[in-house]
């Protein structure tokens, strides 16, 4: 499948060449969108975000404004020259945006989980080319995310984005959501053309920590940011702990780092790199040979047990490995975490390979 880059999306890109795109958790009032916007716009944001309708994991909280919200967010177009995105979650959705002439679309959490809506959006997208911004499911599920593109490439869209916003069901630290950037890469491993952004506010759940993912993303070639955005985020009717003022978003955009690609880099320094990573191909197949022959020896042993009517697993004895091999990686200057993840894998091939 081949999708346009954000350069044929016919949006403005930033000057370092990225889709920003900024603006309100939800759309609250007409003064709310437009001083936002205003704001936003001084940024030189690509695009507006605002939601419409609000998918509430819980009732009884607010669920947006609904059809009246795009009013606001069509005066503040006229007003800043800013294109607008909003969620959309069913065909009935879809329908109500287009006829209100939005710009750019996005999946949400919630919906990427669901084929079924996902397909109703698909449907109803047909025909049109109107861009459309995947979010990952809430779960970490690198199928369902894969099946949603799909479903909308297969409707005829070709402006198609992957946005990254973390899972829930993984150990999140002190964010509301693990990032779970190999979800991401894995995604882009699939489909190489596809744009990729990342949505650091709903990974942080606080504004404290969206320097250090927005910085984390562009380190890892995201081409773009969602960031929320608020004039009066103490204020706001959802996600008032995550969103930035206008003025912090400047900050924010200003101290991030593009980084660029080795082709631009001078000739010495690709030669070093060349160097380095001949290095590093001979240390893999060095790597893969010591773990075949530890697999031979996995195998001998496996024999001597079965000959001698013992059990496969001991665990007091691979306990012992492995607290040999976490001390010894430690004084290496591996970390315990990394030593353990790597031995418990080699330990369930050598239990199979015993088997
Ligand atoms: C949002 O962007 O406001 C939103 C609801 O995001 P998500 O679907 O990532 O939770
Ligand atoms: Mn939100």
């Amino acid at each position: 499948m081949r999708f346009k880059p954000f350069s044929e999306w016919g949006l403005p890109l930033s000057d370092r060449g990225l889709m920003l795109i900024a603006g309100p958790c939800a759309a609250e009032s007409e003064a709310q969108v437009l001083e936002t916007a205003r704001g936003v716009k001084a940024c030189g944001v690509s695009l507006f975000r605002a939601g419409v309708w609000k998918p509430r994991t819980r009732p009884g909280t607010f669920e947006g404004f609904g059809e009246k919200a795009f009013e606001w967010l069509v005066k503040a177009r006229s007003e800043t020259g800013l294109r607008f995105a909003v969620e959309i979650a069913n065909g009935r959705h879809v329908k109500t945006a287009l006829e209100h002439g939005v710009d750019v679309l996005w999946v949400g959490a919630r919906t990427t989980v669901t084929p079924f809506a996902v397909q109703e959006i698909a449907d109803a997208l047909r025909g049109t080319d109107i861009p459309v911004l995947v979010k990952n499911p809430v779960n970490p599920d690198i199928e369902l995310w894969t099946g949603a593109i799909e479903r909308l490439a297969n409707a005829g869209l070709t402006r198609l984005a992957a946005v990254l916003r973390g899972v829930s069901g993984l150990e999140a630290g002190h964010y509301r959501n693990a990032p779970d950037w190999p979800l991401a890469l894995e995604l882009k491993q699939r489909f190489p053309t596809l744009p990729f952004i990342c949505d650091p506010s709903h990974i942080a759940g606080d504004t404290k920590y969206i320097r250090e993912i927005s910085q984390q993303a562009l380190n890892l070639d995201f081409e773009g940011l969602m960031v929320e955005t608020h004039f009066d985020p103490e204020n706001a009717m959802s996600d008032k702990r995550q969103q930035l003022t206008p003025q912090q978003l400047r900050e924010l955009l200003a101290e991030l780092v593009v980084k660029s690609h080795d082709d631009t880099a001078s000739e010495g320094v690709q030669k070093a790199l060349a160097a380095a990573r001949c290095e590093i191909d001979q240390a893999d197949m060095t790597l893969l040979a010591t773990l075949a022959r530890r697999m031979e020896m996995s195998r001998r042993i496996g024999e001597l047990k079965k000959s001698a009517n013992l059990t496969v697993l001991q665990s007091s004895r691979w306990e012992q490995v492995l607290g040999r091999a976490i001390e010894n990686g430690r004084r290496i200057g591996l970390s315990e975490e990394f030593v353990r993840d790597i031995f418990n894998r080699i330990h369930i091939e050598s239990i199979t390979q015993q088997q």
